[in-house]
């Protein structure tokens, strides 16, 4: 068959053509290797992806097992202690409802114990600084199996729960203890602590000693060697001294640098005592400069090159480092708004203390018992722990002070201090005053 010149143009044309593409093909071989090997990339992420959500799927199954759980849970709840114990001191306008509701227990346990309390004739209404102790049970069902509440220094009433009943006994336990007056008298030598203890000032007095001045006092920092203190307290005990409970501090002065601070216990009100100075003034001040004991200003407020995150930002806040653990107090009266984990904060707390200023506590190890959103905090109430929990190189506390909406330097409040004692109260507290300083004369001569 004779071929069509045409058709043999056709032809040679297509030839052309094909060595062309083979040429071009070579030429761009290394192109289409590139490409399959992106595509091999892509399909090989994806299986590894969706095998990786099938085997968190299969794990996630596994977890969720009811048996697993079981034996997770008996494995972990093993390396608590079975019984937690609890000893409370009441504050400023406490009552049982809000004491109880703080104490991580069944509502059916909070409603048993206050219908218990109710029912009892000889307790009445709570006071500043009475005790009461709380021990529960943690297995199976948490409950609470004993308490104990202060009536008076002379007698506790005890309820010990009847086995699985529901039903607690109760009974008065007489304590007969007296009540003593102590003055001590001491020149620091390394630590007010250990210079308190020799003179065999009991612990709880030391702290109380230390809560007292902490509103302008650091005791790390403000603190000489040479620095006096005198105190008179009360200590309650038995006959045979086998039962000591410590009391309030009646006066306490500490000398620093030749400065005297001195503090006398004034009764305000029926439930109410506050520490006031010579001219009736009270150390508190709204809010705390430094709530924390015995840190280093690490950090201050201001611009600076953020220590992680590498670029320049303003520091909204003032840090303190301290050792993890070390306790952080409310720097004022208030209501806790936050209290869990906030990003780069860590654990936060957040307490508005009125309709003016907000103090914000960050990077916290643990919450401080009972805090969580909604409850009521007193100024120096232990809020959390320091720690370095979110953004944070070291155990730190990241304190801010909210004022009006604006992040304000803690450092440099001019802060209201205290109130200042006036009119009637005023001359009920000189006269107290008098009377607290004859006392210590009295004490004073004793010990000569
Ligand atoms: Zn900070």
């Amino acid at each position: 068959m004779l071929k069509s010149p045409i058709y043999q143009d056709i032809l040679v044309s297509f030839n052309l053509m094909k060595t062309k593409i083979l040429e071009k093909l070579q030429e761009y071989s290394y192109f289409i290797w590139l490409i399959l090997l992106v595509f091999m990339a892509v399909f090989v992420t994806y299986f590894y992806d969706s095998n990786k959500k099938k085997q968190i799927y299969f794990l996630q199954k596994s977890l969720s097992n009811i048996y697993l759980k079981k034996s997770i849970n008996t494995f972990t709840s093993k390396l608590k202690p079975r019984y937690i114990e609890i000893n409370y001191k009441v504050k400023k306008g406490d009552n049982f409802e809000n004491i109880i509701d703080n104490i991580k227990l069944p509502l059916s346990e909070k409603e048993k114990f206050l219908t218990t309390v109710k029912k009892q004739k000889e307790i009445k209404s709570l006071k500043q600084n009475q005790h009461i102790y709380f021990k529960i049970d943690r297995k199976n069902n948490i409950k609470l199996i004993k308490f104990k509440i202060e009536v008076s220094k002379k007698k506790d009433v005890e309820f010990v729960r009847n086995g699985d009943l529901n039903k607690f006994s109760s009974k008065i336990i007489e304590k007969n203890l007296n009540r003593v007056l102590l003055f001590k008298e001491g020149i620091i030598e390394n630590s007010l602590y250990n210079t308190a203890i020799k003179l065999g000032i009991k612990p709880n007095t030391i702290i109380e000693f230390a809560r007292l001045y902490g509103f302008q006092v650091d005791f790390q920092r403000d603190i000489w060697k040479g620095d006096s203190f005198q105190i008179i307290y009360e200590q309650f005990e038995n006959d045979d001294k086998s039962l000591i409970e410590s009391g309030d501090i009646i006066f306490s002065n500490l000398n620093i640098q030749g400065n005297d601070l001195n503090l006398y216990k004034f009764k305000l009100g029926e439930n109410e005592i506050d520490y006031f100075d010579e001219n009736g003034k009270s150390m508190k001040k709204t809010l705390m400069k430094t709530p924390i004991n015995g840190a280093r200003l690490s950090s201050p407020f201001g611009k600076r090159k953020h220590p992680i995150l590498g670029f320049t930002k303003m520091h909204t806040g003032t840090d303190f480092a301290a050792p993890t653990g070390t306790p952080i107090m409310a720097s004022g009266d208030g209501v806790i708004t936050r209290a869990q984990w906030c990003g780069g904060g860590g654990n936060c707390v957040k307490i508005k203390h009125n309709s003016v200023y907000q103090t914000v506590y960050a990077h916290m190890s643990k919450f401080g018992r009972g805090i969580k959103k909604g409850v009521r905090v007193k100024q120096g109430q232990i809020i959390g722990y320091v720690g370095s929990t979110g953004l944070s190189t070291g155990p730190h506390l990241h304190y801010e002070v909210i004022e009006n909406g604006r992040k304000i330097n803690s450092q440099k409040l001019k802060l209201p201090s205290g109130r200042t004692l006036k009119g009637k109260q005023r001359n009920k507290f000189e006269v107290n005053k008098i009377k607290i300083d004859v006392l210590k004369s009295e004490l004073i001569a004793g010990l000569n």
